[in-house]
């Protein structure tokens, strides 16, 4: 169709922007949505007005307004290649606080108007299941993973609190990197929002009050699909929906002890993806997957004929210029 054929000139990377709503009455936005749908400017504070303008361009932007079902909207095409046999990252950068877990899972627990990518993504993959099955057999399954400090743990499992699990390639069974990791089957919605909550309760339970956890861990939740068709060939490929770590950098000479080997952490894995993408941009030769947990893991969805989507959220209060500012430059790198 038209959106593959566009998609295949410009490459398998593409880069939305998101920018969330602000709730403090008082503050004041720096971030502008102008002209077309895919570029924003941004006014810094501290600066004369005309001064201090800079312009982003993505391939697309979602102003304040934009509502999940805008959003995805404009994912639903990734998605559905799925269903197609394409390997499909999607991931969600920013700062803590910038809309990311409103973006891929929504409020949580219960089903509300307001749910986000990985409920819609799932439902979308039920429905087209149902709507092919008399030709083409699926079988849906789902994991979830939280990588914290370099260490990957399973949410779905009983012992979840312990689990360490080992990234294995074993791209001969279908690229399938945990295999260690619980793997549930899924045949409903309702089934994906049981397991949402279970893996949401397991990654509570291990942060305190002083440590938002959530917020310092990348959060993985795979979806391995698996289609037979009537002449009995298979057809494997996977979709990664990533709530990834916040972004912001914390002031070395404020921390220490573990909020230090966290902050570090993050800062490093999310430095390695960006290296990944961006050499993959570029069709290096050399792709530095190695270099964290996180793209390791995600090795065999980058790159290739995989496809990938780089979320980018946006606290437009003038507060977060910053944080801001940080972001569009890591967006603009990978695009
Ligand atoms: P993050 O995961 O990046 O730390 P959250 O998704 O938790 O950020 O968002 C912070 C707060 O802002 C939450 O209360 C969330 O519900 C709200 N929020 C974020 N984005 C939006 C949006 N686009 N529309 C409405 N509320 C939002
Ligand atoms: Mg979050």
């Amino acid at each position: 169709n038209l959106y593959n054929m566009v998609q295949d000139l410009k490459g398998n990377i593409r880069v939305y922007c998101r920018i969330r709503p602000i709730f403090n009455a008082e503050a004041t936005t720096v971030v502008d949505l102008i002209g077309e749908a895919g570029s924003l400017v941004i006014v810094d504070p501290s600066k004369p007005q005309r001064d201090g303008r800079k312009m982003f361009q993505f391939n697309r932007v979602f102003g304040p307004l934009a509502t999940q079902d805008d959003v995805y909207m404009d994912t639903q095409p990734l998605i559905r290649s799925v269903m197609d046999g394409y390997n499909v990252c999607i991931f969600a950068y920013g700062q803590t606080g910038s809309g990311k877990t409103h973006t891929m899972s929504g409020p949580s627990g219960e089903l509300t108007k307001d749910m986000g990518i990985n409920y819609l993504a799932l439902n979308d993959l039920f429905e087209l299941s149902n709507r092919r099955k008399d030709i083409i057999n699926y079988e849906i399954h789902v994991q979830m993973v939280e990588i914290y400090n370099e260490q990957v743990r399973d949410l779905l499992a009983e012992d979840s609190a312990s689990s360490r699990l080992e990234i294995r390639s074993c791209t001969s069974d279908g690229g399938l990197s945990l295999p260690d990791a619980t793997m549930h089957s899924v045949q409903s919605t309702a089934d994906v929002l049981n397991l949402m909550k279970l893996g949401d309760m397991n990654r509570v339970v291990s942060s305190t009050a002083l440590n938002n956890r959530s917020s310092r861990s990348h959060s993985v939740l795979t979806v391995h699909v698996q289609g037979k068709d009537v002449s009995g060939s298979i057809l494997r490929s996977c979709l990664h929906l990533v709530d990834l770590a916040g972004s912001e950098r914390v002031d070395k000479s404020e921390v220490t002890g573990e909020r230090l080997k966290e902050a570090q952490y993050i800062n490093r894995s999310l430095s390695c993806l960006g290296d990944v993408i961006t050499a993959l941009a570029q069709k290096n030769s050399h792709i530095p997957y190695r270099n964290s947990k996180l793209t390791l893991l995600l090795q065999d969805s980058l790159g290739g004929h995989a496809k990938t989507l780089m979320l980018a959220h946006l606290n437009p209060e003038a507060d977060s210029f910053g944080e801001s500012m940080s972001t569009l430059k890591f967006a603009q790198r990978v695009s």
